[in-house]
């Protein structure tokens, strides 16, 4: 089976977004052996479109579209596609129920241009959209499939996964299921993590696990098919096993997991508030925090401590201290955690110093870290990071691992 991509929308033409639907829906494909041998970006002009449907239908059997569902004038997706296979626009009732309760649930009044939302080609497949109001749709004409997509990706990746996926097993005479299961690493590159996994890595097959970095985290993804879900999941859990044995100390989460959503569960779970000085993040490592929804309960405060004479005035570290080990030293991340602490009265105290770049600073080489975490009456434990990056790089990697410690 070979597919085209068909992106429309004015914006990718003008450079103003980028086409991540087509980067999407092209991996998925490879992942159940769809070979995909064009992607296409057509504006929203009814002519063209009808020039590439002419085209794409002679060299593919499956026509993936994304955008142009939407209400507005512009989005004419639907309305060319319809007259060029010849068919109707019936209203799906599921749809327009839909739509209508979602502008019930927002309290705005649905205008009559919304009901067009709800159009689809008489006989299609519907496919929900969970996450906004036009749906998809999928239908077989003259051997060619065509799909339809919303434009937004928060919108099309999960439609796509969850509904056109299931259809595109069918229409390839497949019942299996695919499921992947994410690893989520802090505190190893990607390759010390590759080099200790790589006899799991090469000798996979069903699953597969393959390596991904990301800004935030290094993965593995460990990806099953079988006839059934429960047959897939089984496939999945020895190799975790297998590879939680070997680098598990580094797995901070899975799946949806962040080094942030991980650290907020933990601290409300447990009913512990939070208290942070930063020097060299200057407030990154509490934003990162706050971030996730519900940490008022936990983060109580922070002060940024950014030179000497604020380290010693708003928290009292002692120039003795200072003098004698440095701003970039265990001692000070130890003060800054414990001092904080007691000011906010919390059960932990987080501190942060180092020098960030591109200079060296308080005698330390460029990309030292210190970070001190104070525990209820517990000995605060510190901390050493050598990183490598750039200034600012240094500075987010330093409010992670401050994270990924309060976590492990
Ligand atoms: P809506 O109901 O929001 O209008 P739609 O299905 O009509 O949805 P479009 O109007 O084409 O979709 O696009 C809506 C938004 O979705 C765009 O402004 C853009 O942010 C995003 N988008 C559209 N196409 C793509 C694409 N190929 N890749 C990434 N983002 C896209
Ligand atoms: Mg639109």
């Amino acid at each position: 089976m070979k597919a085209e991509i068909i992106a429309v929308g004015s914006e990718l033409l003008l450079g103003q977004i980028t086409n991540t639907n087509a980067k999407f829906i092209s991996s998925k494909l490879a992942e159940i052996g769809i070979d995909v041998y064009y992607q296409t970006v057509v504006g929203d002009n009814p002519t063209r479109l009808n020039e590439v449907l002419e085209i794409a239908q002679k060299r593919a059997d499956v026509l993936i579209f994304t955008g142009g569902l939407g209400p507005t004038k512009d989005d004419m997706t639907k309305e060319t596609i319809v007259k060029h296979i010849g068919t109707t626009l019936v209203s799906d009732e599921d749809a327009l129920r839909y739509i209508q309760q979602y502008f019930e649930r927002s309290g705005r009044v649905m205008t009559e241009n919304n009901k067009k939302q709800a159009l689809v080609f008489q006989g299609a497949t519907v496919l929900q959209n969970r996450k906004g109001m036009a749906p998809g749709m999928a239908v077989e004409k003259d051997g060619v499939h065509y799909i339809l997509l919303p434009g937004p990706p928060h919108e099309m990746e999960p439609m796509f996964t969850d509904e056109a996926m299931p259809y595109l097993l069918g229409a390839l005479g497949k019942k299996e299921v695919i499921i992947s299961r994410v690893l989520k690493f802090y505190g190893i590159g990607e390759a010390e993590l590759e080099n200790r996994v790589q006899s799991i890595l090469e000798r996979q097959t069903n699953p597969t696990v393959a390596p991904l970095a990301t800004a935030d985290a290094v993965t593995l993804r460990i990806t099953a098919k079988a006839d059934t879900e429960e047959e897939a999941l089984a496939l999945i859990a020895p190799v975790e096993t297998e590879i939680r044995s070997i680098v598990g100390e580094y797995i901070f989460g899975t799946d949806e997991d962040t080094l942030s959503s991980k650290a907020a569960e933990l601290l409300l779970r447990n009913g512990w508030t939070l208290a942070a000085a930063e020097s060299l993040t200057a407030g990154l490592f509490m934003a990162e925090l706050a971030d996730e929804p519900g940490i008022s309960a936990s983060l109580q405060g922070g002060v940024i401590v950014y030179n000497e004479d604020a380290k010693m005035e708003q928290l009292g570290v002692e120039k003795a201290l200072l003098d004698e080990y440095g701003v970039v030293s265990a001692e000070c991340a130890a003060s800054l955690a414990w001092n904080v602490q007691q000011k906010f009265g919390t059960d932990i105290g987080v501190g942060l110093t180092g020098a960030a770049g591109p200079d060296p600073h308080g005698g330390q080489p460029a990309g030292t870290v210190w970070i001190g975490i104070a525990f209820k009456e517990e000995e605060p434990v510190t901390f050493k990071l050598f990183l490598s990056g750039l200034r600012n790089t240094n500075r987010r990697r330093a409010a992670r691992f401050a994270l990924y410690y309060l976590v492990k």
